[in-house]
Order: structure tokens, then C-alpha cells, then sequence
């Protein structure tokens, strides 16, 4: 059966989905973008993807292309059409269309698509139990990636070298050598004694979702938490180390570059915070 897209104001069978080329999102990346997980049937965490949604609209001046009751409304049906159990709804935002110039008219009309692909979670829950390979790459981004902007290239480029050394993710740093977060993930350690830490949201990285229901879990937990950055070198000495991101949910890292973390395996508390994320998974649906 053929793919679904939501293209300003009609579903269209993904071949045929299709935006202006004068469309700002294609001639400048000036757009936003959401990635929420279909589970079984189910959105995660809608509520939180909507709000951040709004505030990165909020944050570029985009003007919202219809009301949140109404996106919700687009979004059930773009599910419904695709037939979808377990999937990724992907959700973009441009400006719009107008003459290309740098800057933009006051009274543009916003551009929105969304698609939805399906998506292997058992996959996801299979890699937790082994863990990952994540790369090192220089983070060259700028100073707003509080943004979900889709001016993404860094991230690519980071992704992709990664990928290139055998990674399944880059981890960012900074001129510092402070972990800023994945190119698509947030990142965490675990100190020897015991300490679940992770950059703040307050300096320069996406606040993730995930991010968000992993530290709610482990303050749950009663594991003492520490929101601050930390370098690259603290992290490849750590006791254990993990990812977050709505697609990978709770990964844990056993490998930066060429060196083990703790032996080599999913870390202890990783490991507890893995098992909770996906109760709680199982048990929102
Ligand atoms: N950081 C960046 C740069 C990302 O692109 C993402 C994925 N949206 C994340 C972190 C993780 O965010 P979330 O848990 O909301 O998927």
C-alpha cells in the first residue's frame, strides 16, 4: 500500500507530495520540525512534542499553519491513511512560499507537511540489550539549538563521518571539549559513584523529549542526577554511558571512538533506565 503524505491542506500518496521550489524551507532551511513515535497505534509524549513544536515557531516568527486541535485532527488522519501500528510521524514547518530574499514578508502563510513511515521498535529494544558504537565529531552548530530548526547540515555531516568510522551516532563537542549532545540525540553518563549526568538544557542543545521522561524516570529511581556539562574525555572514563532520542528511546553507549565504556557492556543503571523508559512505553498504550 502506498505511503501517505499531508501536503497544505490534502493527503497525497507520497509520490505525488510535493512543495513549491519558491518554498523558504527548500531555498533557506527556514523551517521547524517535530519526530513523534507511533507505538502502538499511540502518540508518545504528543502533549511535549506540541509545545516544543509551538516554542520553535514562536522562537523564528513562523506563524502556525493551523490551531494545535486541528494539527491533532491532521495528524490522527495522516496515521489512520498510512495504516500504521508502530511508526515515526514526522512533522515540518516552513515559513512559506515567497520571491527569494534573505528576508521574509510579514504576511507569509506557513507551509505544513507531515509523513509517517513505519517503524521497527522490537529492533530498538533488541539493540538496547548490546548497545551502541558512537563517533566523535566537532560541533559546528550555532548558537540557538534550542531550535528545532530543519537547518540540519552540521548534524548530517556529523552523522555521516560517524557513520563512515562504524558509529551509529556522532556525539558533538564543543571548542571546550564538552559534550554538547548527538547529532540527534541527547547524551548522558553514569559516574563511577553512581551520578546520571547530562548537559543542561539551558546551554545550547535541543531539550529532548526523551531527555525529558528519562530524568523524570530516574529521579523516580531516587539516582542522583547532575545537570552540567561534561567533556569528552570525563565521558570515555565513566562508568556508563547512554543516548535518548524519541527513535532510539533510552540506548546505552558502550563504545566513543575507540574506547570501551566500562567493560565494554550496557552499564548497570543504563540498563534499569532502559527497562523503566520501555514500561512506561508499553504502559501508555
Ligand atoms: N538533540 C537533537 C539535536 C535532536 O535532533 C534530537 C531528536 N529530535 C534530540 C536531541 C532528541 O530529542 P527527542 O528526545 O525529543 O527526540
Amino acid at each position: 500500500m502506498s505511503r501517505v503524505a499531508y501536503v497544505n491542506g490534502a493527503y497525497v500518496p507520497l509520490e505525488m507530495a510535493f512543495v513549491h521550489i519558491e518554498d523558504r524551507g527548500y531555498q533557506f532551511s527556514d523551517g521547524i520540525y517535530e519526530v513523534i513515535s507511533i507505538y502502538r497505534g499511540k502518540c508518545i509524549d504528543m502533549e511535549p512534542h506540541l509545545d516544543r513544536m509551538w516554542r520553535s515557531m514562536k522562537a523564528l516568527s513562523i506563524s502556525e499553519p493551523m490551531g494545535r486541535a486541528a494539527l491533532k485532527i491532521v495528524m490522527a488522519e495522516v496515521i489512520r491513511q498510512n495504516r500504521v501500528q508502530d511508526a515515526i510521524l514526522y512533522i515540518q514547518v516552513s515559513r512559506g512560499v515567497a520571491k527569494r530574499d534573505h528576508a521574509f514578508p510579514a504576511d507569509i502563510l506557513s507551509s505544513l507537511v507531515m509523513t509517517c513511515r513505519r517503524f521497527n521498535f522490537t529492533a530498538v529494544k533488541d539493540r538496547a540489550k548490546i548497545g551502541v558504537k558512537v563517533v566523535s565529531q566537532p560541533d559546528i552548530r550555532w548558537g540557538r539549538c534550542d531550535i528545532k530548526s530543519i537547518s540540519l547540515l552540521p548534524n548530517v555531516l556529523a552523522k555521516q563521518a560517524a557513520r563512515e568510522q562504524g558509529g551509529i551516532e556522532a556525539i558533538m563537542i564543543d571548542t571546550d571539549g564538552y559534550i554538547t549532545e548527538g547529532s540527534s540525540t541527547n547524551i548522558w553518563m553514569v559516574t563511577k559513584d553512581g551520578r546520571i549526568v547530562t548537559r543542561s538544557t539551558q546551554d545550547n542543545i535541543l531539550s529532548g523529549i526523551t531527555r525529558a521522561a528519562v530524568l523524570s524516570i530516574a529521579e523516580g529511581l531516587q539516582m542522583p542526577i547532575e545537570e552540567r556539562a561534561f567533556t569528552l574525555d570525563e565521558a570515555k572514563a565513566a562508568a556508563e554511558m547512554f543516548l535518548t532520542s524519541s527513535t532510539s528511546c533510552a540506548m546505552p553507549i558502550t563504545q566513543v571512538d575507540n574506547t570501551l565504556i566500562g567493560d565494554g557492556k550496557p552499564g548497570t543503571l543504563t540498563s534499569r533506565l532502559v527497562t523503566r523508559y520501555w514500561d512506561m512505553m508499553d504502559n501508555r498504550v
